[in-house]
């Protein structure tokens, strides 16, 4: 940490007095009070206090920023809503934290071609809504979507129940606008469907955590909204079961929107956490799948879901909760949303991102147990189950400080281990950010750890982009 920190420089009164002179004063925020809710994200309980924080309105301030602080080696990291979960926005280093939350505008919603121009800072449920009234459709839909921005979404490539039929962030972006650590800035690709001219850039930034430039303007592509969908919770008498039925429902030729598990412990403890949701839930039930069916033929949706009652039957699956109303729907899925905020109102606690190949899901849930026993931690899995994804959210308890340091990293490492032996890797959607570093070494070899630093190197030649994240 230190070598690193070496190469900065620390924010001076006169880099305050140009970031006034570039934003305006009431855009640089100084004190720690103005600065406290940068200092941390979702990920646990860290803090890292950032020496100043700006709030550029557009992208010619930032490019000017950008160039000020690579000049004078001042370490910027870009941050947008703060919902991360791998400590991936948080100042390590200390220096600036660019916050993109002012750049909130949709730009133009294309209805001619189906594409949207958006700045960063526009919250993900926003931009949805926004087309949905075009009858327009922008499917990646994390569960932070009330509250996270786009800008942080295609950073992260983040994923969400919907990812199953629809993919991720990285299979809706068309171009983006970056700034680079120098203040220069491109547009990775075309507003087009196809494109195969040079080099992936486009891939390339998406999925970067903010270490190689800072995106300034997206182009997504849309679709029309499906009109209608068939939301059902179905319960199982083992996690195994219901992750098998996952893998098996695709086999049969079904691909729900969405496909998402929650073991029994994380149903029992959100509808606690929420107090007005009631879900009638038979006590042999260990985990429960929530499923939703969606397109533009009603028949056709019922007739898939007697098709999928089928195969779930086929997995000691007890009665299934068909909802009968939209009201019933927004329940089962807020409950579903908000397992996580319930989870971490109990203890401190830290979320890891496991995704293997979705027929060894159930394999994967075993180890997971098995481990969290052998090192004494207890832990609630949950996620989207349709994609392999499994997070596990271990839970402190009364679990020594030193031993939640020094010894669960460990059970986590084997869990880590367990998911690449089946074929998978360490983050599904949520990033590897400062947190899980130091699991990296368990998917790649040196050499493919050092191609990645030296592409950094190419596109942030002083380093001072994110620091501290990744690797
Ligand atoms: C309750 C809860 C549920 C969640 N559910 C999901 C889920 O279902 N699926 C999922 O994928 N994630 C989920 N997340 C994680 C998180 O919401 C996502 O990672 C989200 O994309 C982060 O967005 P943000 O706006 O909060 O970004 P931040 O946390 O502010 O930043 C995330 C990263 O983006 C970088 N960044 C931000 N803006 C820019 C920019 N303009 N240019 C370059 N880099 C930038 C930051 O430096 C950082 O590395 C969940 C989190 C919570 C708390």
């Amino acid at each position: 940490m230190s070598d690193i920190a070496a190469n900065f420089k620390q924010v001076s009164a006169a880099d305050i007095a140009y970031f006034v002179k570039t934003i305006g004063e009431q855009y640089v925020l100084t004190t720690d009070s103005q600065k406290d809710k940068y200092s941390h994200d979702e990920t646990e309980d860290l803090r890292y206090m950032p020496e100043v924080v700006l709030l550029p309105a557009d992208t010619a301030q930032i490019s000017l920023l950008m160039s000020y602080c690579h000049k004078q080696h001042i370490p910027v990291s870009p941050r947008a809503a703060g919902t991360g979960l791998s400590a991936n926005s948080l100042c390590i280093y200390g220096g600036v934290m660019l916050s993109i939350e002012r750049l909130n505008r949709i730009l133009d919603i294309d209805q001619n071609n189906l594409q949207v121009t958006v700045e960063p800072g526009v919250i993900t449920e926003v931009l949805q809504n926004a087309v949905k009234e075009k009858g327009l459709f922008y499917p990646p839909d994390p569960s932070s979507k009330g509250s996270c921005y786009i800008g942080g979404n295609i950073a992260c490539n983040s994923g969400g129940p919907r990812a199953v039929k629809y993919g991720v962030v990285k299979d809706w972006v068309l171009n983006l606008q970056v700034v680079l650590a120098t203040g220069e800035v491109m547009w990775t690709g075309a507003n087009v469907l196809k494109n195969s001219t040079g080099y992936n850039l486009t891939g390339l930034m998406i999925g970067s955590e903010g270490t190689l430039g800072i995106v300034t303007q997206i182009v997504l592509k849309l679709i029309p909204h499906p009109k209608f969908n068939i939301v059902m919770l179905a319960p199982f008498v083992s996690m195994e079961q219901a992750a098998a039925a996952v893998a098996a429902t695709f086999r049969a030729g079904i691909t729900p929107s969405c496909m998402e598990f929650m073991e029994r412990d994380a149903i029992d403890w959100v509808c606690g956490w929420l107090g007005d949701v009631t879900i009638p839930i038979a006590p042999e039930v260990r985990a429960n799948l929530l499923i939703e069916l969606d397109g533009n033929d009603m028949d056709m949706l019922y007739r898939e879901s007697e098709r999928l009652y089928e195969v779930l039957m086929g997995y000691e699956c007890g009665d299934i909760l068909l909802a009968d109303s939209d009201a019933q729907k927004t329940d089962l899925w807020r409950m579903r949303r908000n397992v996580a905020n319930a989870v971490k109102t109990t203890s401190v606690t830290i979320e890891e991102d496991t995704v293997v190949p979705r027929y060894h899901l159930p394999q994967l849930l075993t180890s997971i147990k098995e481990i969290g026993k052998k090192y004494g931690f207890r832990s609630v899995c949950y996620g989207h189950a349709g994609d392999g994804n499994v997070h596990v959210r271990i839970i402190k308890d009364e679990l020594p400080d030193d031993y939640w340091r020094n010894e669960v990293p460990k059970g986590v490492r084997e869990i880590f281990e367990r998911v690449v032996e089946l074929g998978g890797t360490i983050s599904g959607e949520h990033g590897i950010g400062w947190v899980q570093r130091r699991y990296m070494d368990i998917k790649f070899p040196d050499f493919q750890l050092q191609l990645m630093r030296d592409i950094k190197r190419v596109f942030d030649p002083h380093g001072i982009l994110n620091p501290g994240k990744v690797f």
